[in-house]
């Protein structure tokens, strides 16, 4: 679409949200404008646990109807140990907007960037490039906000419907196509535990369902035991993974961990009506206020973003604004030795945040 002034609400949240979100925001206008010399339209709204302290809201009405009527949201981190619903859970309105807007797709994308360390010694380390897929609005975390706990017992119920299931495993199938489209091997592999939980052999059932209408996709499982033994083994032999919500939160912190840290995983959520972009990362309390949060994650996320606006509106703009973030990215990491402060090194917010928008004013757009 030409033209296109893309309304994005913003949503920084609580502790690195706001500093993350602050180092993104000129990357997306200076790639934005790299590009095409159009802006876009950002509409702040505060979410998480300060507002809910002040407010007694977590999303407050005004920014619920800025989520709903923005092109996408781009979000920071929310939530504060210290600050708690009345049955002492932590404030995630994250976990609000997945539901509400049923964004069933937790894209995450685990790549080791060049110049980037991983804690694996192996040379492959370099090959990292996975996408993990976590179902978001079922799983076990449906039980989330249901409590019949006694004294004596809690339980908590793992929810997996055929129409959840389905609509994921499409996305999956999706998602490997375009990337052995791109030259990657077109393989989805189904994460569960099958071997114990009926719920998990239902999933694993609907995935072997689905697969026959993807024949061009190679589909394969794996238990999420032995994911976990894997992904630290041999992340590189993996292409699409797709999982339950728990199991897809744990394994995607792993991830993070083989690609340098939270830092540098950002993640997609994806919706039938809506798109919701963060880093994978949460509001880190212990590093707030030091210039010591990597916002890598959150340029990454915006890049994300813009690739979903690009299918959504079939703008090639916006696609390319998003090839400028990753290649400023990689180019900030391959050439200037970043070593963020999670990695053990002394780049902190604003040092990362400069190199990439030198590397995006540098950069040669092909014709
Ligand atoms: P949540 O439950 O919301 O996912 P969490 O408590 O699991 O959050 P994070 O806030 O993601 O954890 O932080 C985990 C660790 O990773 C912390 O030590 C934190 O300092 C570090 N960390 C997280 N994000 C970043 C970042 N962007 N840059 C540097 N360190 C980070």
């Amino acid at each position: 679409m030409k033209n296109q002034v893309y309304r994005i609400a913003i949503m920084p949240g609580d502790g690195i949200g706001h500093e993350v979100m602050a180092a993104c925001l000129p990357v997306l206008e200076a790639a934005m404008a790299k590009v095409a010399g159009r802006p876009l339209q950002f509409d702040t709204h505060h979410v998480g646990a300060d507002v809910y302290q002040q407010t007694g809201s977590d999303i407050p009405a005004t920014a619920w109807a800025a989520a709903e009527a923005a092109d996408a949201m781009l979000f920071g981190a929310a939530g504060d140990p210290n600050v708690r619903y009345p049955d002492g859970r932590e404030i995630a309105p994250q976990l609000d907007l997945r539901e509400h807007f049923q964004l069933f797709a937790g894209v995450r994308p685990l790549r080791l960037l060049p110049g980037a360390r991983s804690p694996l010694a192996d040379p492959r380390a370099a090959d990292i490039d996975l996408v993990l897929i976590r179902e978001q609005t079922e799983g076990l975390f449906s039980a989330r906000g249901i409590d019949d706990s006694n004294a004596q017992q809690a339980t908590d119920v793992m929810t997996i419907t055929r129409a959840g299931a389905e609509r994921l495993f499409d996305f999956g199938f999706g998602l490997a196509r375009r990337r052995k489209a791109a030259g990657k091997p077109g393989r989805l592999t189904c994460v569960d535990k099958a071997n114990v939980l009926a719920s998990m052999a239902y999933f694993r059932a609907i995935f072997d369902d689905r697969a026959v209408a993807h024949p061009d996709i190679t589909a394969d499982h794996v238990y999420v035991d032995a994911a976990a033994l894997h992904l630290v083994r041999a992340p590189w032999e993996y292409d699409v993974m797709v999982t339950e919500n728990m199991f897809g939160d744990i394994l995607s912190d792993l991830g993070a961990g083989l690609i340098g840290g939270m830092g540098m995983a950002p993640s997609a959520d994806i919706g039938p009506h809506h798109g919701l972009f963060q880093p994978s990362h949460g509001t880190a309390p212990d590093i707030v206020g030091q210039d010591k949060a990597n916002p890598t994650a959150m340029f990454l996320s915006a890049a994300l973003m813009l690739d979903w606006l690009a299918d959504r509106h079939d703008d090639a703009a916006a696609r390319q604004a998003a090839g400028v973030i990753n290649s400023a990215v990689d180019q900030a990491y391959a050439t200037a030795d970043l070593l963020p402060y999670e990695h053990g090194g002394s780049h902190g917010t604003a040092e990362i945040r400069d190199q990439v928008l030198q590397q995006i004013d540098s950069l040669q757009l092909a014709p």
